[in-house]
């Protein structure tokens, strides 16, 4: 309760604004200045609790009333023209205050209310890798600017040969209780802000904040088979936390460069055979070099049309933390020529005549059908 800037100011809504406006507002502003988004920033804590505690007030009609008319004097000592008039000015005034205190200094309420140590945040980091890489996979050394845990202090904060002392204002509970008026009001330490403990000799090396930045560099085993998104997570390198709490962890977000022959769908490996039409009609071989590595061998069965499907069971790509391999699927492309040698002309002139008699009895046989199907 150290705050004195306006409810209705911290709530960013005018002194009229009703309910449903009051909420939204405190909704979004919470969002913004939530802990758990800030992690480590005492400004956006401390703006978190501000704004948590305007709205505890005004979202109540009574304490907004009350508020409305005394102002923080209806939540402090005294109360309005001092002395013990204000609570008799109001009815149920104290009730008022045992609610909000209840409330505010119950302590661990929904992470708002967060004291001491705190888990340090989460980082992420992209790296894009070649197909060939992703089939293989790779081990990989990345550098991140991250905050580290002091070497000189160790992670406490305390200078080299001192240590953080239990907090004499509040005896290491973190919070003092201090009668105003009538009551008797618990608040978060002013002498240590909670953690119970102060360091009266910080650490030259890292201002008392248990952590430093330091550029690290950090072997990233990237796993075969991993895809597009796949996301590797190195435990406990991510930001260091305050004062020896637990680091966050490292995410590589790993992305998986286009490929100029492959394609992917999961563990199936996708890719186009452009063959001449003169092997397309006969059949014959296409072969094709995989991201293992290996030169795979399809056959083409005689008569194949354009568009189909050949497909070469386990040499796709393998399966992530798994067994076995995906399939390689190669899609036929029948080419037609479009530069022709005299030769290449003359036959297929040739195959041009031949073709024209077996159109003519297709064509024949065709007539024949819908004759019959009128008939
Ligand atoms: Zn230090
Ligand atoms: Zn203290």
């Amino acid at each position: 309760m150290t705050t004195e800037v306006d409810f209705y100011e911290l709530l960013e809504c005018e002194r009229t604004a009703d309910d449903a406006t009051i909420k939204a507002s405190y909704r979004k502003l919470a969002m913004k200045y939530h802990p758990d988004r800030n992690a480590g920033c005492k400004d956006s804590e401390g703006r978190f609790k501000a704004i948590s505690e305007a709205y505890d007030c005004l979202k109540d009609p009574q304490k907004r009333a009350a508020y409305d008319r005394f102002g923080h004097a209806a939540f402090k000592n005294g109360g309005p023209g001092g002395g013990r008039s204000g609570a008799q000015d109001f009815g149920g005034f104290s009730d008022i205050f045992e609610n909000i205190f209840g409330e505010f200094m119950g302590g661990e309420r929904g992470g708002g209310g967060r004291s001491g140590p705190r888990r340090g945040a989460d980082l992420r980091y992209d790296m894009e890798i070649t197909l060939e890489e992703a089939f293989t996979g790779r081990s990989s050394e990345v550098t991140v600017d991250v905050s580290a845990v002091c070497d000189t202090c160790e992670g406490s904060g305390a200078k080299r040969g001192t240590s953080a002392k239990t907090c004499t204002t509040c005896a290491g509970h973190g919070k003092v209780r201090a009668q105003q008026g009538f009551f008797v009001v618990e608040r978060t330490c002013p002498s240590c802000h909670g953690a119970g403990r102060v360091i009266s000799d910080p650490c030259p090396a890292c201002h008392g904040e248990g952590r430093v930045e330091q550029t690290k560099t950090l072997t990233v085993n990237v796993p075969p088979g991993v895809d597009e998104g796949t996301r590797i997570r190195l435990t406990g390198e991510g930001e260091a936390g305050l004062r020896g709490a637990p680091a966050g962890d490292l995410y590589i977000f790993l992305h998986v460069a286009r490929h100029a022959v492959f394609e992917r769908e999961g563990t199936t490996l996708l890719a186009r055979a452009p063959v001449s039409f003169a092997t397309a009609a006969l059949g014959g071989e296409f072969s094709i070099t995989g991201p293992d590595g290996e030169t795979h061998v399809l056959k083409i069965p005689a008569g194949t049309q354009h568009g189909r499907e050949l497909r070469q069971r386990g040499a796709g790509m393998p399966v992530l933390q798994g067994r076995g391999r995906g399939d390689l699927v190669v899609r036929v492309e029948v080419e037609t020529p479009t530069k022709l040698s005299a030769r290449q002309r003359e036959l297929l002139e040739e195959l041009r005549t031949l073709d024209a008699g077996a159109d003519a009895s297709h064509v024949g046989g065709f007539f024949q059908k819908v004759k019959g199907a009128w008939g």
